[in-house]
C-alpha cells in the first residue's frame, strides 16, 4: 500500500447522505470466512474469496482513519468472524487508538468461538462492549444450527470476555421450529448473567439450503407473547444499532428487538459497511457499492474522499426486504457474512 497521509480532522466535512441522515456508525468486515456455518447465514458449502484481494491490516487500519477523518465516530468490526482473522489482535490495537481520538466506541460482533484467546487483547485496546451470537443454549441445538459449533466453547468465550471487563450483549436470531421456545429461558439467562438479549429477525440475504420463509419468526408476535408474562417497558436507550429496546421489569433486564422485516427502522440509519475487499455498502438491502479498494492501496486520500461524497448520494432511503414469498430468491444475493453484521 502507498503510504496514505493521515487525514486532518475534517469533522466539519462530515457524512451525510440525500436524506439528511449523518453517517457516523462504520462496520467493517475483516473476512468472509467463518468456522461456523449457520444455517440462516450460510450454505453448508461457500465459495470464499481468494486471499489477496482481502484488504491487509495495514489497509484496514488506513481506512479506518479515513473513515473517522470524515466524522465516523463508532466502528463494528465484524464478518465472517472477525477473530479468526490473522492479526486481528494488531488492527484491533491498530484502530483503538483512535478511541478517544476522533473514535467514541470500537467493538466487535463474534461467534466467541475463539474469545478466549483474543478477550484481553480487545481489552487492552479499548473494546468495552461486545455482540456475541447464541441462538440456543442447549448444546446439540447450537450444534445443528451452526453446523458444528460448540456450545461450551462459546459460553468460555463470554467467560474471558467478562473476565477481561467487557460487557457482552447476546444477539438471537429468531428462527421459528429452530429456537423459538428458547427465547423466554434465553431471557432468563441474559438476566441472571447481566447480558443484554436483542433478538433479530432473519434477512433474507444470499443462497441458503433451507427456505428462510419457513424460518421466519416475526418478531411483533414474540413480543406480544413475552409480554403476556412480562412487563415490557419501552426505553430510550440506543447503542447506536437498529435495535429498539425494552427493559423487562419483572426480570430487570433489557431486551433489544432488531425488526427489518416487521417495523422498519430505516429512518434512522446512521451506519455503512465496508466490506473485506474493500467495497462500500450504503445499505444491508441493496445491491449498489462502490470500490474503496483502488484509491486505498494506491493512497489517493482525495480518490477516497470523493468516494464517500459519492456513496452519500447513493444511499437508499430504506431496504426493501421481503420474506413472505415460500421459494423465493433471497432479496440480496450475497451473504450476511461478506457484508457484515
Ligand atoms: N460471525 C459473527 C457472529 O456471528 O456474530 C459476526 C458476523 S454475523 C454475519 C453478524 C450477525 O448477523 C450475527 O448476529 C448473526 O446471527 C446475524 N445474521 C447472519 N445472517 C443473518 C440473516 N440472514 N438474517 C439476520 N441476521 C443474520
Ligand atoms: Fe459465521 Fe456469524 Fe454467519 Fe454464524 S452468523 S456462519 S458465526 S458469520
Amino acid at each position: 500500500m502507498a503510504a496514505m497521509e493521515k487525514p486532518e480532522n475534517k469533522g466539519a466535512r462530515g457524512l451525510a447522505d440525500a436524506f439528511g441522515r449523518r453517517i457516523t456508525y462504520l462496520r467493517l468486515s475483516v473476512t468472509d470466512r467463518c468456522d461456523f456455518r449457520c444455517r440462516y447465514c450460510m450454505a453448508e458449502k461457500m465459495q470464499f474469496l481468494p486471499k489477496r484481494e482481502i484488504l491487509t491490516i495495514e489497509e484496514l487500519s488506513a481506512l479506518a482513519d479515513a473513515f473517522i477523518g470524515r466524522g465516523i465516530r463508532k466502528i463494528r468490526l465484524t464478518g465472517g468472524e472477525p477473530l479468526v482473522r490473522r492479526g486481528i489482535d494488531e488492527l484491533v490495537r491498530l484502530i483503538g487508538r483512535r478511541v478517544g481520538d476522533g473514535l467514541d466506541e470500537l467493538t466487535v460482533t463474534t461467534n466467541a468461538s475463539q474469545l478466549r484467546k483474543h478477550a484481553p487483547a480487545l481489552a487492552e485496546a479499548g473494546v468495552r462492549r461486545i455482540n456475541v451470537s447464541v441462538d440456543s443454549l442447549d448444546p446439540e441445538r447450537f450444534g445443528f444450527i451452526t453446523r458444528g459449533g460448540d456450545l461450551a466453547v462459546v459460553l468460555d468465550g463470554i467467560a474471558a470476555a467478562r473476565e477481561a471487563g467487557i460487557a457482552v450483549k447476546i444477539n438471537m436470531v429468531a428462527l421459528k421450529g429452530l429456537n423459538e421456545d428458547e427465547i423466554e429461558p434465553a431471557l432468563r439467562w441474559c438476566a441472571a448473567q447481566g447480558h443484554d438479549l436483542t433478538l433479530i429477525e432473519t434477512m433474507p440475504l444470499g443462497e441458503i439450503e433451507d427456505d428462510r420463509t419457513d424460518r421466519y419468526l416475526p418478531l411483533d408476535g414474540v413480543r406480544r407473547r413475552l409480554e403476556e408474562r412480562y412487563t415490557l417497558s419501552p426505553l430510550d436507550y440506543r447503542t447506536g444499532g437498529p435495535a429498539r429496546y425494552f427493559r423487562v421489569e419483572e426480570l430487570d433486564a433489557r431486551i433489544g428487538l432488531i425488526t427489518p422485516l416487521t417495523n422498519n427502522f430505516c429512518d434512522g440509519c446512521n451506519r455503512v459497511r465496508v466490506t473485506a475487499t474493500g467495497q462500500i455498502y450504503m445499505c444491508l438491502g441493496h445491491d449498489d457499492r462502490l470500490d474503496l479498494r483502488k484509491a486505498l492501496r494506491e493512497g489517493d486520500a482525495d480518490e477516497l474522499d470523493r468516494l464517500l461524497d459519492r456513496a452519500m448520494r447513493l444511499k437508499p432511503e430504506r431496504h426493501d426486504f421481503r420474506i413472505d414469498t415460500p421459494g423465493a430468491a433471497p432479496s440480496v444475493s450475497r451473504h450476511m457474512s461478506v457484508t457484515g453484521g
